[in-house]
């Protein structure tokens, strides 16, 4: 017993040609500075993640671990 399926014919999803977007300014990027779309915003997003996309400096104190000061008895 075969059910019949329903063959409904779709559109073939047409291959378009993979066209990276400059994470800087959202331009199509070219092959020479892909993704990017010139050399210029390579540069800029190099100069960001050098600044401190994987530095994350701050001027605030490393938290305390609570168990300083606080007394608990259980049971
Ligand atoms: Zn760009």
């Amino acid at each position: 017993m075969s059910e019949d399926d329903r063959i409904v014919p779709f559109p073939e999803r047409r291959k378009k040609a993979r066209a990276p977007r400059c994470p800087i300014c959202g331009k199509p990027g070219i092959a020479a500075h892909e993704p990017f779309c010139s050399a210029r915003c390579q540069q800029v997003d190099l100069g960001r993640w050098l600044n401190g996309s994987y530095r994350v400096e701050t001027d605030e104190a490393p938290e305390e671990p609570p168990g300083s000061g606080g007394e608990r008895s259980d049971g």
